[in-house]
């Protein structure tokens, strides 16, 4: 295919994405992009020369990096429990979750760290594809699915009824291992556990910690041995403490922890990324009522109070410093997947953060979480050309991200895979 290799920003207000330059960060200017990297910057007056480059005139509109969902899960399909997830077949649910991905695209995300599959090799198979050009997607750091134990999170059976669901069902330390061990053979990037409980069960709440420690380090122990990261849900303080004491790399919402983890999280700052995962969560509250969920039955699982002190503990985990990453299990009716970006205004709403920090969180610090630092999450020269290019001023007020109408043009590795308007528009590098 032959194609320009040269795509040029003319005009654009350039959220350069940089630490701690409040009023700073902002220019108007150029980017130019060559093959997948940004080539050059031109801060206005000075301009990049147009030559043999695909312009797009960008009459002030943003361009910002790519956002960065920190907990995705692209195959979790619009459907109102976990059970009926399991129900899908692989076949349909590979087609599903390659729906879901193209969908998390084209809302400005081009990168997700997945937080877990809901079957073995749907993420593999879907990073896979995506990397390959062959099908549109995030670039994707693939998940296991949840390995949890019995009556734990992803545990649909009854006595009578043997039920699959998104989870892997795992007792003992030798059924862990070899979880793990297969799963890695298989090729995910990271392993994710289930350590606490959830508000969705009638036994094992959130409060409560299911996984025994022998069983959170074996899984721990074999998938460091892989070379892999560990990703663990964790709403119980003694949860978060458990992942902390073996070294799990990302902790995911933390709802219930006390002084006490707080103080253990803000030791390991360097060490650990979290997310709260807000939007399910919210969205549960307030939006369900019409998928048969509502406020009275999330009030009496007992969300409110649990939405109350989450945002609490990130207010204050907010303060000391500790890398929070945007991302919020979309993927559920009420929350379903292109919505992402609603998790960037609860940041600034729940949890204190100021509009630019929050894009930080989904795009610096999710880049970091990527394990691509330095080479992603910033618009700078001889970074990877993600980047957004976005009606209204999204550093002043993140909701403009939410609206699909906002999100004028999508480009990841330098490709286009959502245009903006234009009669060049024929001669810019599109992906498959
Ligand atoms: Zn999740």
């Amino acid at each position: 295919m032959s194609e320009p290799s040269r795509t040029l920003f003319s005009e654009a207000l350039i959220w350069a994405g940089l630490q701690n330059l409040v009023g700073e960060g902002t220019f108007v200017g150029d980017v130019l992009v060559e093959g997948d990297r940004i080539a050059a910057i031109a801060r206005a007056p000075a301009r990049l020369p147009r030559d043999g480059a695909a312009v797009v005139e960008c009459s002030g509109a943003a361009l910002i990096p790519g956002l960065v969902d920190g907990h995705a899960h692209l195959s979790f399909v619009p459907l109102a429990n976990f059970a009926d997830i399991g129900d899908i077949p692989p076949e349909e649910h590979a087609y599903l979750t390659m729906h879901s991905a193209r969908t998390v695209l084209a809302a400005g995300f081009t990168s997700c760290l997945s937080a877990g599959a809901a079957k073995p090799r749907l993420d593999i198979a879907l990073r896979n594809e995506i990397d390959a050009g062959r099908i549109l997607g995030p670039r994707m750091l693939a998940a296991s699915p949840e390995l949890t134990t019995t009556g734990g999170l992803g545990d649909e059976r009854r006595m009578h009824l043997y039920r699959e669901s998104v989870a892997m069902i795992v007792d003992g330390v030798d059924e862990v291992r070899r979880a793990v061990r297969t799963l890695c053979r298989e090729g995910v990037d990271t392993i994710k556990l289930n350590v606490s409980g959830n508000h969705t069960l009638s036994a094992g709440k959130a409060h409560l910690t299911l996984m025994s420690e022998p069983e959170l380090a074996a899984a721990v122990e074999a998938a460091h041995s892989f070379d892999k990261r560990v990703a663990a849900h964790c709403r119980s303080a003694a949860s978060v403490k458990l992942a902390l004491r073996h070294g799990i790399e990302i902790i995911y919402h933390c709802d219930f922890a006390d002084d006490e983890t707080i103080d253990l999280l803000e030791a390991a700052k360097d060490d650990v990324f979290l997310a709260p995962a807000l939007g399910m969560m919210h969205d549960t509250i307030h939006r369900s009522e019409a998928f048969g969920v509502g406020y009275d039955r999330a009030k009496a699982r007992g969300l409110l109070e649990e939405f109350a002190s989450v945002c609490s503990v990130f207010t204050e985990l907010r303060k000391r410093g500790l890398r929070v990453l945007v991302g919020g299990d979309y993927g559920f009716p009420w929350s379903p997947h292109g919505a992402n970006a609603r998790d960037l205004e609860h940041f600034v709403r729940f949890l204190g953060y100021r509009p630019e920090e929050a894009l930080h969180a989904a795009t610096r610090v999710g880049a970091e979480a990527m394990l691509l630092g330095e080479r992603l999450g910033f618009v700078r020269e001889g970074f990877l050309a993600d980047l957004l290019l976005v009606r209204g001023r999204p550093f002043e007020d993140v909701a403009v991200l939410q609206h699909p109408e906002n999100i004028l043009a999508v480009m990841k590795d330098g490709r286009f895979h959502k245009l903006p308007p234009s009669p060049n528009a024929a001669r810019w590098p599109l992906a498959a």
